[in-house]
């Protein structure tokens, strides 16, 4: 049952597709879509910012299983799930102070994980930057996949935020740079208000089947940057060169005195 192949008839896998998000030759196609948004947004005013659903988990605490190769990659990814756990707390307090929020918990060696994380040095299914296929029954999550190229270390840890913003159960944004607009990506980006609140409402549990907007009296923004932790080898390595610094100042001052002398 667990795997879903026994009932079939309630099954189906979402692919959410994030092409082109990171692909230098589409910048000029880009630069196009940008242009013709803003010829149209000036006869029709700016859209309203609304975001899809896709669907909710049943649990609040969701582990995911990362290569600890390349390290940089597996950094990112710590760093983006670390982010989405962060600006949830952020948004709760602004907003709904006695909600739940999901808590993203990493391992890279987890035998069994909610989410597993695959690297790949190419462009996935040859056009890709990352791709999530989330095991979905009667809208409940079970399980998702997560293919990431490392073609593009700059924008990983973006990538890793878009696509994990998918293993929420976020759909895409129809707002023209949302983390979760499936056309744009920039190294800076954080989930928006929107993003947060589309995930507040699948944590209390609904799964609306139209694209939401923002309800009156939160206002259209990015979270603030947070601070987020580091690996605990980067932490080591961190108290190491710490240590050796130190050693090697207090040598020169006992070789300066002994000269001295
Ligand atoms: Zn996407």
């Amino acid at each position: 049952m667990e795997n879903g192949i026994s009932t079939p008839i309630y099954r189906y896998i979402y692919t959410a597709s994030c092409t082109d998000c990171a692909k230098p030759l589409l910048t000029r196609t880009l630069a196009c879509l940008v242009l013709c948004s803003l010829i149209v947004t000036a006869y029709s005013g700016p859209a309203m910012p609304s975001i899809s659903l896709i669907g909710r988990w049943g649990k609040y605490d969701i582990s995911v299983r990362i290569p600890n190769q390349p390290k940089w990659a597996y950094d990112a990814v710590v760093n983006a799930t670390e982010t989405w756990n962060a600006v949830q707390l952020w948004f709760k307090e602004m907003y709904y102070p006695n909600s739940v929020t999901y808590v993203f918990l990493t391992q890279p060696r987890l035998t069994q994980a909610d989410v597993t994380v695959n690297f790949t040095e190419n462009w996935i299914n040859g056009t890709d930057a990352g791709l999530t296929s989330p095991l979905i029954f009667n809208h409940v999550i079970q399980s998702v996949t997560v293919g990431i190229s490392t073609l593009q270390p700059p924008i990983m840890r973006t990538i890793a935020l878009h696509e994990f913003g998918h293993v929420l159960g976020l759909g895409h944004s129809n707002y023209t740079g949302d983390l979760m607009d499936i056309s744009t990506i920039h190294p800076n980006n954080s989930p928006s208000t929107l993003d947060l609140y589309a995930v507040h409402e699948l944590a209390e549990g609904r799964v609306p089947q139209t694209p939401i907007t923002l309800p009156n009296g939160i206002p259209y923004e990015a979270s603030p940057p947070v601070s987020v932790g580091g690996s605990s080898a980067t932490f080591i390595a961190a108290v190491i060169a710490g240590i050796l610094i130190v050693t090697v100042s207090v040598a020169v001052v006992i070789i300066q005195r002994r000269n001295e002398k």
